[in-house]
């Protein structure tokens, strides 16, 4: 039986080529490549599933989840830096911050945005190792208008849908981008099932790491649930400075947070019995519809975590997700390792095809 899943892309997600990251000092080869999209992309289509293009939309959307200044950064920064002769003259191929305006350096001083583009990359990135080079725009609103795409194709009636994101999105926050994320394109598909209708929609991060930008994005939002499982960020593992038990929402929003930290080393056992928790609480929550952040990072082989997933775990994750009876976009977040994807996806995604289209 072929895969019944309809895959959104765009091919613009091909033109973000980070070049590498900044990590601990040391410009490395990095790991979220152009290949992984074509590496997904062509083992769902052998597996059946129909490929469709992002269509395009407006910003309306994103601007219900994203500060408009960081918008208006990404879509700017890298002519900025370009204007600013810094890969002419300098050599410096790529835009990375080297300034953060963190709590302790303002100590209460207005936060000012730097006229220089070389001292504002660091107003909306906090990390070294999210870099932005020519092509980095395009790719990054053409994975969001994926998952836009994905969710209006769940929206009309499909049961399932898969938007293939690259760059991924679940550490982007309201304001500020890094861990390999620019825009949130998790959140980007909850805010677009809300304005299609969706009155409650659950935000499933399956993603081996915390998703901090969604979490920080509907902390204290009542109609949108989160909850992820995924390593423990105390365990010397990224975010590092969210993803713990306590988080648990505020304001209209409290109570509506969930965050499953697991150790190091963890397999299908541990991993599954964490999601059987987070869906029986998303189950209670009673949403209209479901967005996965759909992380394949997890998986054994991964070389970005220490959780040790196998194919057949993540095909049981696909059905428990299914079993929740709600229509349901997966968006690709994270998963590096080339020779197993294509396999992992097709799983997860067989196995929620199996439980949404009987
Ligand atoms: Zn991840």
């Amino acid at each position: 039986m072929s895969l019944p899943v309809p895959v959104v892309w765009s091919e613009d997600c091909l033109r973000h080529d980070p070049a590498g990251e900044v990590w601990l000092g040391l410009r490395e080869p990095g790991t979220e490549v152009p290949a992984r999209a074509l590496v997904l992309r062509d083992a769902l289509a052998a597996a059946g599933a129909p490929v469709t293009a992002a269509r395009g939309h407006d910003d309306t959307v994103l601007r219900r989840v994203h500060d408009p200044a960081l918008l208006d950064h990404l879509a700017s920064v890298w002519a900025d830096w370009e204007a600013a002769g810094l890969p002419a003259e300098y050599g410096r191929d790529r835009v990375v911050p080297y300034v953060f305006p963190t709590p302790g350096l303002l100590a209460g001083l207005p936060l000012r945005t730097p006229p220089a583009v070389h001292g504002r990359a660091g107003l909306y990135c906090y990390d070294t190792m999210t870099l932005v080079g020519p092509g980095s725009w395009a790719a990054i609103r053409g994975a969001a208008d994926a998952a836009q795409t994905a969710a209006d194709l769940v929206s009309s009636g499909s049961p399932v849908a898969y938007a293939l994101c690259r760059p991924p999105g679940h550490h982007a926050t309201a304001s500020a981008y890094g861990g390999s994320c620019y825009l949130n394109n998790a959140a980007v598909a909850a805010q677009a099932l809300r304005a299609a209708g969706a009155a409650r929609v659950a935000v499933l991060d399956i993603d081996a790491h915390h998703g901090n930008g969604t979490q920080m994005i509907f902390y204290d939002r009542a109609d949108v649930w989160y909850g992820s499982l995924h390593v423990d960020p105390g365990a010397g593992w990224f975010p590092h400075y969210a993803g713990y038990p306590g988080e648990r929402g505020t304001g209209p929003g409290a109570g509506g947070n969930r965050n499953l930290p697991l150790a190091p080393g963890t397999g299908d056992d541990g991993w599954l019995a964490a999601l059987d928790v987070l869906c029986a609480e998303a189950r209670a929550f009673a949403p209209d519809a479901v967005v996965v952040s759909l992380g394949l990072d997890a998986a054994d082989a991964d070389p970005e975590s220490p959780l040790r997933v196998t194919e057949a775990g993540y095909r049981a994750a696909g059905r428990q997700i299914a079993a929740l009876g709600r229509p349901a976009v997966f968006v690709q977040e994270g998963g590096y390792h080339l020779p197993t994807l294509g396999a992992l996806a097709v799983a997860v995604l067989e196995g929620a095809a199996t439980g949404a289209y009987g």
